[in-house]
């Protein structure tokens, strides 16, 4: 959606709870009381009331609005400028667009729509043939590892590992339209706190179908994929071979790192997952074109919050 259709269909705060009503009433209330999901909408109060116990639920409780006081169009401005652009905004960015006086509810609002990016990917395993390895990306020491010596060569950054796994299709004795004689279908990338076998074995098992073929190095890493019911294909990869071998793995890494840098500079480990969330949500949908904002829309409905 463009900037025009969107201020056309959203102009002012009252257009933007309708839809989001719209999309509620779609997905179903449930009652947080005793489970029910018949409710009636009460118009003088804004809320739902169960049918069955009479609890009252309001627009934005359980879902990622909950807790948020912002104006609904705020979020629906920050999923629009999130889903229209192939970039993303820093949270001062958008404080500055919206004319907010502080910055913590808009970075909060950023944070939860990558967790609700981040939840809606992880309903869905890979599969096929899948290209896996490891990425480190550059963060700024957290406050734990400060008073720790940093290691030679690298200033105040520090690596943070990420598993990353790419389908990646052959398209049988041809190439693609960029010369690849495969095709990348989804990706994902999970922030790691290390590279020992157990750990990837896990995530590998939580993240990827059963049966699937997984390309990697003879990293020792991978040591435990013998445990698991997927067919493992390491090689020895020369270093000028690996754009080759496992092309699209590492074009996705070089690509999310460079728009990570760009953004928001200096990134804290511990939110490093919440922009890779943004980065492989946006990826996994590159042809939903339009409806990217109303995915992302029904996602924050769908959230189930728990607090
Ligand atoms: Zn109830």
């Amino acid at each position: 959606m463009n900037l025009l259709n969107f201020i056309a269909q959203f102009p002012d705060e009252e257009s933007c709870i309708l839809k989001y009503k719209e999309i509620r009433d779609n997905v179903g209330v449930k009652c947080s009381m005793c489970n029910g999901s018949t409710h009636r909408w009460i118009e003088n109060k804004s809320q739902y009331e169960c049918s069955n116990c009479g609890n009252r639920t309001t627009l934005r409780s359980g879902t990622a609005l909950h807790g948020s006081r912002l104006p609904f169009r705020y979020w629906f401005i920050a999923m629009h400028l999130i889903t229209s652009t192939k970039k993303s905004f820093s949270a001062l960015e958008l404080q500055r667009q919206l004319g907010h006086n502080r910055y913590e509810p808009v970075w909060l609002m950023l944070h939860k729509l990558r967790e609700v990016m981040g939840k809606r990917d992880e309903e869905y395993q890979l599969a096929n043939v899948i290209e896996l390895d490891e990425g480190f990306f550059s963060t700024i020491a957290s406050d734990a590892d400060k008073d720790k010596p940093l290691k030679r060569g690298r200033g105040s950054q520090k690596k943070s590992k990420v598993l990353v796994m790419a389908e990646s299709i052959p398209v049988d004795g041809q190439t693609t339209k960029k010369g690849k004689p495969r095709k990348v279908g989804h990706i994902r990338m999970i922030v790691i706190n290390d590279l020992k076998s157990e750990t990837i074995k896990l995530l590998v098992e939580k993240n990827i179908e059963e049966k699937s073929i997984i390309d990697t190095d003879n990293s020792n890493s991978y040591s435990k994929f013998k445990d698991i019911d997927i067919e493992h294909r390491p090689q020895i990869i020369p270093k000028d071979k690996v754009n080759e071998i496992l092309p699209w793995v590492h074009i996705a890494i070089s690509n999310a790192k460079r728009l990570l840098l760009d953004i928001h500079h200096d990134i804290e480990p511990q939110y490093l997952q919440s922009y890779l969330n943004e980065y492989c949500y946006k990826f996994n949908r590159r042809y939903f074109g339009d409806k990217l904002f109303d995915r992302l829309l029904i996602a924050c409905v769908s959230y189930k919050n728990n607090n």
